[in-house]
């Protein structure tokens, strides 16, 4: 190729959350940044529903916090669910405290989100293009030294850096090059979402949470966005495609038919036709794992790496908190340490997000398990005991092995993966029951009679106490910086944090 006409030490690729999250992250350190973004921003994105993680962690640490708070979003105090056996929705809430500075998030506009953490890179010294698509990367031998692009009128132009980090998306075209897409079978879900008008709210004080409701053909959520914008997505079996193609707003209006709690939800609303929001759209095949997430000079973040599913709003966690995992490692390897090399800086990025992905992943699919209604072919297919997903050995190995250090290692393929899972849904209904009536009984959300895990083979409470421990850290790392006690690595001879969050450290002896 011609010769490269600019050069940094970081280039991005994809202004979503990832994006722009890593940018800020490596300009921090004082780097030389240039994120490459393919649209203008603002621009609709899907994933409006966020976790305290973000809110209280990512925000604060990039330096977004307050104008976030100040922009208005609704505050999300947890999620109400329709689900499991139960007629009457349960709500689950990020804290028992009522006065708990830290336990919510907010729904947020993805347009007006994302733009704001891009201006933010930008004001951190990023050097921000929109309008520019990445067409492919410049390598030298087998290392990644730099993208081709195209700019806004239309010329091919090539940039050099150090590394790049692909934060590009569920339709990344370097995904590929860096491994293998392999796809869950379990979640093979089709997602169709609109916008309403006017939607009734859950009554105070949870009329900002999400909404998710259960019915025969799969489930739904219900986002609230403003005091009267809505968020409205039906998550069905994949081999509803062909009749959602041929007619979006028949099935949109039927599956809201089926499922009682929103069509009384949205009896008064209308839907929104103009706009940004003026439009069904559909996603789906969007339940994947990459088998490598770096390359030697490249690093999958975000969606670009892996997503498995909406319900429980994991998705711009995962993906601003791969982007500060990622931040570090790129920043530790450009400052240059005797102590650590590329490959453990990259290794401990790789096994700790996989880790994070995969306790979502096994929470996820306990959370589907748990809606036994025998009679749905949806619901039917998605028990633990019948899912495809026991077949599918690659991908469970992709999340399975590095999920929790304490569970047994990974072996025996799917089967036995889901085998001693058994009973991990009815287990996770009652935790839940107990964490929604705050100790009062709640009925109906295990089923009677149900398995119980095998305590032996898989520590379901031990899991469920080692569920939120990244969330918690992260935190605590924006809250007290270099106060914060000492880390303990999540795997023997793993890396920690440093003391600014922005590089690793190798843990006291
Ligand atoms: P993205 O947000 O996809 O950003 C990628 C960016 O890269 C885009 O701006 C794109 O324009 C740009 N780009 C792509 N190709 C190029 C190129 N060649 N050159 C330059 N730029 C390029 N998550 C939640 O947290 N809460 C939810 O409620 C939720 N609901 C969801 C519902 C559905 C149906 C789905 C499918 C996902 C949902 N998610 C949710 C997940 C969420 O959408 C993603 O996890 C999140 O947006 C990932 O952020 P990202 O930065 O990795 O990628």
């Amino acid at each position: 190729h011609e010769s490269v006409e600019e050069s940094f030490d970081v280039i991005v690729l994809g202004g979503g959350p990832a994006g722009s999250t890593v940018s800020t992250f490596t300009a921090m350190a004082g780097h030389r940044v240039l994120l490459l973004e393919r649209e203008h921003l603002p621009r609709h994105q899907i994933g409006e529903s966020l976790l305290p993680a973000t809110i209280h962690g990512i925000c604060p640490m990039l330096g977004v916090k307050e104008e976030v708070e100040r922009a208005g979003f609704p505050r999300k105090n947890g999620g109400t669910f329709r689900w499991g056996k139960s007629p009457t929705p349960w709500t689950f809430r990020f804290t028992k405290q009522p006065n708990d500075p830290y336990g919510y998030a907010y729904q947020v506009e993805r347009a007006k989100f994302d733009d704001m953490l891009l201006r933010n890179a930008q004001r951190k010294g990023v050097d921000v293009r929109e309008g520019h698509e990445v067409l492919g990367l410049l390598y030298e031998g087998e290392r990644v030294v730099g993208v081709r692009f195209r700019d806004p009128g239309g010329k091919e132009r090539t940039a050099r850096a150090r590394y790049v980090a692909d934060t590009s998306g569920h339709k990344s075209h370097v995904a590929p090059t860096v491994g293998q897409r392999v796809f869950s079978k379990f979640f093979q879900n089709v997602a169709l979402y609109g916008y309403y008008e006017h939607g009734k709210r859950l009554p105070a004080p949870n009329s900002g949470n999400i909404l998710c409701a259960a019915f025969p053909s799969g489930w739904f959520w219900y986002i609230p966005l403003s005091d009267t914008l809505t968020s409205v997505g039906a998550v069905v079996a994949k081999e509803s495609a062909g009749r959602i193609r041929e007619s979006m707003d028949d099935a949109m209006r039927s599956y809201i038919d089926e499922c009682p709690i929103i069509r009384e939800y949205l009896a008064g609303a209308t839907r929104v036709t103009e706009g940004i929001y003026g439009e069904y759209r559909i996603r789906k095949d969007y339940s994947y794992c990459n088998t490598r997430f770096w390359a030697p000079g490249v690093v999958l973040v975000g969606d670009a790496a892996c997503f498995i599913d909406p319900v429980f709003s994991s998705g711009v966690h995962l993906a601003t908190y791969s982007a500060m995992l990622a931040a570090r490692s790129i920043n530790t390897c450009l400052r240059g340490d005797e102590l650590m090399d590329e490959e453990e800086c990259f290794e401990e990025y790789e096994m700790r997000y996989r880790r994070e992905f995969g306790k979502f992943y096994q929470f996820l699919t306990a959370f589907y398990d748990m809606n036994q209604d025998e009679s749905s072919y949806f619901w039917s297919a998605r028990k633990i005991l019948n899912t495809e997903e026991r077949d599918n050995d690659a991908f469970i190995r992709l999340v399975a092995g590095i999920s929790e250090a304490d569970e047994p290692l990974f072996e025996g393929g799917a089967e036995r993966f889901f085998a001693d899972r058994q009973g991990f849904g009815a287990y996770f209904g009652d935790v839940l029951a107990r964490e929604a009536s705050d100790g009062k009984e709640e009925e109906g959300l295990r089923p009677a009679g149900a398995p119980r895990p095998d305590p032996a083979k898989f520590d379901a409470d031990k899991f469920m106490q080692g569920f939120t421990s990244e969330i918690a850290q992260l935190q605590v790392l924006a809250l007290m910086r270099e106060r914060r006690p000492a880390e303990r690595p999540l795997v023997p001879h793993g890396l920690v944090a440093s003391g600014d969050g922005l590089h690793w450290a190798v843990a006291p002896a």
